[in-house]
């Protein structure tokens, strides 16, 4: 048994469909602009910018129904619903037509953007660390079991503010497909059972204020809701 100079923080966590047990996080890794219309709207030109990975601080993690505290240092505060992979078996240099086998389910997510800090760090090459890692950052519903849901290639991916739709897509307009990004994934990482990984937003990204209520859905994993405080 390890004893610890200071006390330890209980292991980020989340909620599985159908199941008591939850889901222990690891890390979790983010794709970039994973969207063509996504991409035309924050930097305009696709060719030179193909899908970036990233990585958000795995206690970061908001649960539905949870607030969101509008974060400190932005005035741009924004919402991004993506598709969550809940990766089950680790591993390193994954190919692609294996790639599936690591999953263990999907959920929605949102993946919550300082705006404003990240097109500073874009503009001056500077990380995103900023921008994206914050208390309540990453939002995220139940993780819904691949024998339940199977494998999610299609299907509407939408976002509401306050019950106005603000992004509504499809799986299918994915760059880089589950496949794509777990191999690419796992050739910089060696992925671990409990990552998350959020594989990007489609177009309609935009500003949260205090007291909007925003609803995140991908067709068979529910929804996600959050209200900002
Ligand atoms: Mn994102």
């Amino acid at each position: 048994m390890t004893s610890y100079v200071v006390t330890p923080l209980p292991r980020p966590s989340v909620a599985v469909d159908g199941e008591a047990g939850r889901f222990p996080v690891q890390r979790i890794y983010c794709v970039g602009f994973n969207y063509a219309e996504h991409t035309v709207e924050i930097v305009k030109d696709t060719a030179k910018t193909p899908p970036v990975l990233f990585a958000k601080a795995s206690d970061t993690l908001l649960a539905d129904g949870q607030e969101l505290p509008y974060p400190p240092k932005t005035a741009d505060l924004h919402y991004e619903v993506e598709l969550v992979v809940a990766i089950g078996t680790g591993g390193a240099q994954i190919r692609a037509d294996r790639a599936l086998d690591h999953v263990y389910g999907y959920a929605v997510g949102n993946d919550f953007t300082r705006r404003d800090l990240q097109n500073h760090a874009r503009a001056h090459g500077q990380p995103w660390e900023t921008a994206k890692t914050f208390e309540g950052a990453s939002g995220i519903g139940a993780i819904y079991a691949t024998p339940m849901v199977g494998h999610l290639t299609r299907g509407r991916i939408w976002l509401s503010v306050n019950g106005v739709v603000r992004q509504d897509s499809d799986l299918s307009q994915m760059i880089w497909s589950v496949p794509d990004i777990i191999a690419e994934m796992s050739s910089y990482f060696r992925l671990q059972p409990g990552d998350l990984i959020y594989t990007g937003t489609p177009a309609g990204v935009g500003a949260l204020s205090v007291g909007d209520v925003v609803v995140a859905g991908i067709d068979s994993l529910g929804t996600l809701t959050h209200r900002v405080v």
